[in-house]
């Protein structure tokens, strides 16, 4: 079976301070990271075996906290990237971290989610980083919470990015009714696909790929169908992906992440992120468009 699984271990610490991240500047002990390792060392392992089954998997990696800083993490991307099982590895990152190592990746597999936290690091350094990884053609998507104090840096990035690069907001929720209609023009301008995000999805009772052909591993094993729903449909590691794989209605009220409502077959978001749903790359008719509209301000 075709498949998509989304990681995350015990690591929950980073090198970022973000002030709206319960994960900023926490540090792991040597236990929790030893724990960490372990746990992809497993997860690899059982990667690896899936081939001989013909299973064909994707792997997105979104960790609590950042990944990168970690040699396994980097190590388990190169890997997965040449496996021939393998159609897609990607990675939730700060993208903080010296990229030297990515020389050795598969562009024609891994991929990049890339968020700028304005605050944490500057235009410049962020932008060096992505250009390294567009030098050397490896597909990554860069964007940062709407937030209105950072509008300003978030326009200011998006015209120093190549135009080919789409840049995606994510809309801040925690507070209703957040947006006014000019916010929301503005970022539209930014984001062609902003009005995806900010919106809510009814979702209770609708079908969903989750659990089905997309399931949620945490480092112990124990998957659970999507990011927000807790019950824990088996373990990756006893059931395998057929004994996993079972249609299953939403049980809950509304879908608001782009990492759940993706996965809702009604939406056909395919039509806009293509093949690189994962990693969040808007398809290049899209962002012409929303480069065109941005040209005539
Ligand atoms: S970079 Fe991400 S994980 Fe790290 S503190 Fe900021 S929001 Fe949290
Ligand atoms: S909350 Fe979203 S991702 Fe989870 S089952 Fe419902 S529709 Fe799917």
């Amino acid at each position: 079976m075709r498949a998509t699984l989304y990681y995350r271990g015990s690591l929950s610490s980073c090198n970022y301070d973000c002030p709206y991240c319960p994960f900023s500047k926490n540090k792991d002990n040597a236990e929790t990271l030893a724990k960490d390792r372990t746990q992809l060392a497993r997860f690899m392992d059982w990667v690896r075996e899936q081939e001989a089954g013909g299973n064909r998997l994707s792997v997105f990696f979104n960790p609590y906290g950042e990944g990168l800083v970690h040699r396994w993490y980097r190590e388990a991307m190169t890997e997965l990237s040449h496996m021939a099982h393998i159609d897609k590895v990607a990675i939730q990152t700060n993208l903080s971290v010296k990229l030297d190592w990515t020389e050795r990746l598969n562009p024609r597999k891994a991929a990049f989610w890339a968020t700028y936290h304005p605050g944490e690091t500057s235009e410049a350094a962020f932008l060096k980083q992505c250009m390294f990884l567009y030098g050397k053609n490896i597909p990554f998507s860069v964007g940062s919470v709407g937030v209105r104090s950072a509008f300003a840096a978030i326009n200011s990035l998006r015209r120093k990015l190549p135009e080919d690069v789409y840049l995606w907001v994510n809309a801040f929720k925690d507070a209703k009714n957040y947006y006014s209609e000019a916010d929301k023009e503005q970022l539209r301008l930014i984001d062609p696909h902003f009005d995806l995000n900010v919106n809510d999805y009814d979702s209770y009772g609708k079908p969903c790929e989750t659990g089905h052909s997309v399931f949620y591993v945490q480092g112990n094993g124990l998957v659970k169908r999507c990011y927000k729903d807790r019950t824990v449909i088996g373990n990756l590691y006893r059931s395998g992906l057929e004994g996993l794989a079972r249609q299953r209605p939403c049980r809950l009220a509304c879908c608001d992440c782009y990492i759940g409502y993706i996965h809702m077959p009604e939406l056909e978001l395919k039509s806009v992120y293509g093949e690189s749903m994962l990693e969040r790359i808007a398809k290049p008719a899209d962002k012409g468009s929303g480069m065109r509209q941005r040209m005539k301000i």
